[in-house]
């Protein structure tokens, strides 16, 4: 039997696993986690409106007869020997499927990697809520000039993840987490918004991205766009425009780059690390490698990094496997959309565009239809209905167990 091996279970390596279900094919499934997590509702977790175990589902529960899986870390592989080394075993390919997404990019900013939080992973999304939760119950007893820089947050990228991260925080802080401290008032909470463009969200069209702009300013997000971070300290970010906030949290979703392991790979990769593949996704110079996902550039044509994109090219990796398609890969957009927070969302399919609450609508519809598990679906769907109705979420818990960087223990004693 033909044996393919896929590295990565997110977005584009479990769409190739699901699609080559009835085929003669045996395949390996390799992730270093034992779940896929949903990204797009991660900032839901940090900003304590979701649990964590709701945005992810077991891979193995997700597996066809003609697939195996494997929990490992993938370290090296050699494409002229067909061998994939992880930390429990190496195994022999006749294809592969590269999938495993992207890493943070701090665009050499001076100790940005040390003093923010980036939000890419589970274990990112419940650090920072940690870290957040912690954070004020500290403020609750500081002086009033330790207050100021507790509680303010700073999240640098005025993307879809940027905004939604922004607007969930603000909801968060200035209406259940006021109302949990009565001796902080909603007004003590700053939350800044940094964008190196000259307005947020600039992937969707003006109209829509100056709406977003309006309803986070509404919300008391400060906005300060055309700017770009230089360095970043513990309680301050420096900004290019000369100004400084104010800030011991910064949320930094900035970039995306190809992590850095792969240079040892021995694939060609572009100038932001990431595998540089040809029409079909397959890696350049090799037959039987294919990249796909957030970790692929394609040569000459560069897609956004997106879910949606990820899909179609497992979608796609999985027909052309089978042999039922020779023609390159094309990307067929079906829209985007981002949230901003309660009824306010933006949606941009061709030439429709929708603004807030029946955007905010498809929204929450097409996310809940996209999620995995009817569990997960129907818990969702229970809290955001119950948060919408108690204007909050209700997963306020600072969990054991995952420590903070940023406010490490020992320092804590400082805040009375
Ligand atoms: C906070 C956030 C919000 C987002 N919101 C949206 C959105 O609303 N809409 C949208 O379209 N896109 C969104 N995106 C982008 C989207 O998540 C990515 O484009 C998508 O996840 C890419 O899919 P992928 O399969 O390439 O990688 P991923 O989904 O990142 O999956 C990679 C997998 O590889 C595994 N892996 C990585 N390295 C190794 C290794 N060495 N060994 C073993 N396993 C490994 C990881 O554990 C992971 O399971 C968002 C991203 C973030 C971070």
């Amino acid at each position: 039997m033909t044996h393919i091996v896929v590295i990565g279970a997110g977005f584009a390596g479990l769409e190739v696993v699901k699609r080559l279900k009835d085929t003669e094919f045996q395949i390996t499934l390799i992730d270093r986690n034992n779940f896929h997590q949903f990204t797009p509702l991660l900032y839901q977790v940090a900003t304590a409106h979701l649990e964590a175990e709701e945005i992810v589902f077991p891979i193995r529960q997700l597996l066809n007869k003609n697939t195996r899986f494997l929990m490992a870390t993938v370290h090296e592989i050699n494409p002229y020997t067909r061998e994939v080394i992880t930390d429990v075993t190496s195994l022999n390919y006749d294809y592969l499927v590269i999938a495993t997404g992207s890493v943070t990019n701090y665009f050499g900013v001076v100790e940005a990697d040390v003093h923010s939080y980036p939000l890419k992973t589970l274990q990112d999304g419940i650090r920072l809520r940690n870290h957040i939760l912690t954070l004020i119950e500290r403020a609750s007893y500081a002086t009033v000039e330790e207050r100021e820089e507790l509680l303010s947050f700073a999240i640098v990228g005025g993307g879809p993840t940027g905004v939604e991260f922004a607007g969930a925080l603000a909801e968060l802080l200035k209406g259940p987490i006021s109302k949990d401290h009565p001796n902080i008032q909603p007004d003590d909470f700053k939350v800044h918004l940094v964008d190196a463009n000259d307005n947020v969200l600039k992937v969707f069209r003006d109209k829509l991205s100056g709406y977003a702009r309006e309803r986070l300013e509404k919300m008391g997000v400060t906005i300060h766009s055309g700017r770009y971070v230089t360095e970043l300290s513990r309680n301050r970010v420096y900004l290019s425009s000369g100004e400084e906030i104010k800030a011991r949290t910064t949320i930094w979703s900035a970039g995306i780059v190809g992590p850095d392991y792969l240079t040892g790979w021995e694939l060609p990769l572009d100038d932001r690390n990431f595998i540089t593949v040809d029409h079909h996704l397959k890696v350049i110079g090799f037959e039987n490698i294919f990249a796909i996902g957030d970790i692929a550039s394609i040569d000459s044509h560069p897609l956004p990094k997106m879910a949606t994109i990820a899909v179609q090219q497992g979608q796609y990796i999985a027909k052309y496997l089978s042999g039922d398609t020779t023609e390159p890969f094309q990307y067929r957009d079906k829209g985007k959309m981002a949230v901003i927070g309660r009824n306010a969302a933006i949606v941009e399919m061709g030439r429709v565009r929708l603004t807030g609450m029946l955007a905010w609508m498809i929204w929450s519809i097409v996310h809940i239809y996209k999620l995995i598990g009817m569990r997960n679906r129907l818990n969702i769907m229970i809290n955001w209905v119950v948060a919408y109705f108690r204007k909050g979420g209700q997963t306020r818990v600072i969990l054991p167990g995952s420590e903070d960087r940023i406010l490490p223990m020992m320092e804590l004693g400082k805040y009375r």
